[in-house]
């Protein structure tokens, strides 16, 4: 069903589309497909909402937020459960992403009460400047599967919080999460017309009809560099406000100082996040000759001890790839670096026992000896894939981290601090973290340079990118 104007309803078409659950094939449930005219429809109502919601005080609309945080972590189990089973996370993983979700609604409730304006000082004795900050209106917003509940609260609230209505486009893949987010967002008490969701599986037609509709005078995006280029240029005739959190290819660096063992283990963690699913994952680990051994030799370890399966069993630490197309992207960027002189310390190929070859999965693969000219050294895996890379000098490795067109997430491993001052000042991204692997959080600025995007999501700034900045200037 679609959510319009706060009723749940077919799509005009009555055509819908089914979910499946990646480890096994298995179709969970079916949603309607919306075509050009139910978007219409929607933005419509986002439209006539927008008066009302945006003069509600901010106390009002924190309480929505508020509500629905409590509601967001009341029913985690649930949430949790059905997103392992619609997007193949470990359910560990997925019960630590209803709370990061959650956490966006918590955030911006409060920072909903804190949109100031400012005053200036005028040359002129008889003049005065005030400057209001008020929402831009209603918001266009495409999420991906990647992260399915946490993508959305990452819009939602910061958007609803300036006093802005939204219509939303959720993946293809996970549109049943979606549903379930805006059945919490209706008990919460969200008025009718504020938000409004279009599943669909026609996202090109869909999405166009979203980002270059004259009502829509914001765009925010989540999803690839490829997409993200598309919507830019689509958003540019009408100089709409567009956000994009776009692709990532995060180097993670472990200088000789650093303890190889303790980076290898971070390494691993934050590669198995979602099954290399994640933006911020790293796409090549960059290691000092002096501790590549300890370091290679304690990944090898991590990665042959992880379990493949679904993630609702004890133990299973590696789910499912989304799609074939994925896995067919992992099968060529290994036989590529393989073709081009890569190493195979483990992995490598599908894996089909026990069950598994009802889903898409695929073993955790260590390759050494990697190379610029390989696939992987420049394009996104997006998948259980570590490939490493030896350096001698410190200088080396920041301009192999930064040549690439990406900028998003980027990690370092070092005790000396004049190595951790260097490296984060000069690696070309968005998000370093110096001996962390999870430099996010609601409260921080998450967001990537060069072409990993355009504005930052959470954080102080976040609500900034759902309000517009007003002058008035008052002779007195
Ligand atoms: P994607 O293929 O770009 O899809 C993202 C969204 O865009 C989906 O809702 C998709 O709909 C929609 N879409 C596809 N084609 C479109 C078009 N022509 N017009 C309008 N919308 C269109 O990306 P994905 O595979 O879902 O997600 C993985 C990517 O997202 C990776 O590159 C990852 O790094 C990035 N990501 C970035 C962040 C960040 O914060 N920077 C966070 C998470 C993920 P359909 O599902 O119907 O195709």
């Amino acid at each position: 069903m679609l959510f319009i104007d706060g009723k749940w309803r077919p799509a005009a078409s009555g055509r819908e589309f089914v979910s499946t659950d990646p480890a096994s094939g298995e179709v969970l449930g079916s949603v309607a497909d919306a075509g050009v005219d139910d978007v219409r429809e929607a933005i419509g109502a986002a439209r006539a909402a927008f008066d009302g919601w945006s003069r509600r005080t901010a106390y009002e609309r924190a309480e929505v937020l508020s509500r629905a945080h409590a509601l967001m972590l009341e029913r985690r189990d649930d949430l949790a459960e059905r997103m392992t089973r619609e997007q193949g996370k470990p359910i560990r993983m997925a019960r630590a992403e209803i709370g990061y979700a959650a956490d966006f609604l918590s955030w911006f409730a409060g920072e909903a009460k804190r949109v100031y304006g400012e005053t200036i000082p005028s040359s002129r004795a008889d003049q005065r400047f005030l400057v209001l900050r008020q929402p831009v209106g209603v918001v266009g917003a495409i999420t991906p599967w990647n992260y399915p509940v946490s993508m959305l609260t990452r819009k939602i609230s910061p958007a609803l919080a300036a006093g802005c209505t939204i219509v939303l486009k959720p993946a293809e893949q996970t549109p049943l999460l979606a549903v379930e987010v805006f059945r919490l967002l209706e008990e919460a008490g969200v008025p009718e017309g504020v938000v409004n969701l279009v599943t669909t599986s026609d996202p090109a037609s869909v999405g166009a009809e979203l980002v270059t509709h004259p009502d829509v005078r914001k765009i925010t995006f989540t999803g690839s560099t490829e997409v993200g280029r598309l919507i830019a240029r689509q958003a540019a005739d009408g100089v709409k406000r567009v956000s994009l959190e776009l692709g990532g290819h995060a180097p993670f660096i472990v200088f000789d100082d650093a303890d190889p063992v303790h980076a290898a283990k971070g390494a691993a963690a934050v590669k198995f996040l979602n099954t290399g699913q994640a933006c911020i994952c790293p796409n090549r680990l960059f290691v000092q000759r002096a501790v590549a051994e300890p370091f290679l030799a304690t990944l090898e370890e991590r990665f042959t001890r992880l379990r493949a399966g679904s993630g609702l069993e004890d133990g299973v630490t590696v789910g499912p790839l989304i799609d074939a197309d994925a896995l067919a992207k992992m099968e060529r960027q290994v036989a590529d670096a393989l073709e081009r002189g890569a190493r195979l310390i483990t992995g490598g190929r599908r894996l089909t026992d026990d069950g598994l070859d009802a889903g898409c999965f695929y073993a955790p693969t260590l390759l050494a000896d990697v190379t610029p000219e390989m696939q992987i050294y420049r394009e996104e895996t997006f998948g259980p894939l570590a490939p490493v890379i030896v350096f001698d000098e410190d200088d080396e490795a920041i301009e192999m981290a930064n040549d690439t067109d990406y900028g998003l997430a980027s990690y370092v491993y070092t005790r000396d601090l004049s190595r951790a001052y260097r490296s984060m000042e000069r690696l070309a991204f968005g998000m370093v973290g110096i001996n962390d692997i999870n430099p996010t959080s609601a409260a921080a600025p998450f967001g990537g340079i060069k072409q990993s995007g355009l504005g930052v999501e959470g954080a102080r700034e976040g609500i900034g990118e759902y309000l517009d900045t007003k002058l008035v200037g008052i002779s007195i």
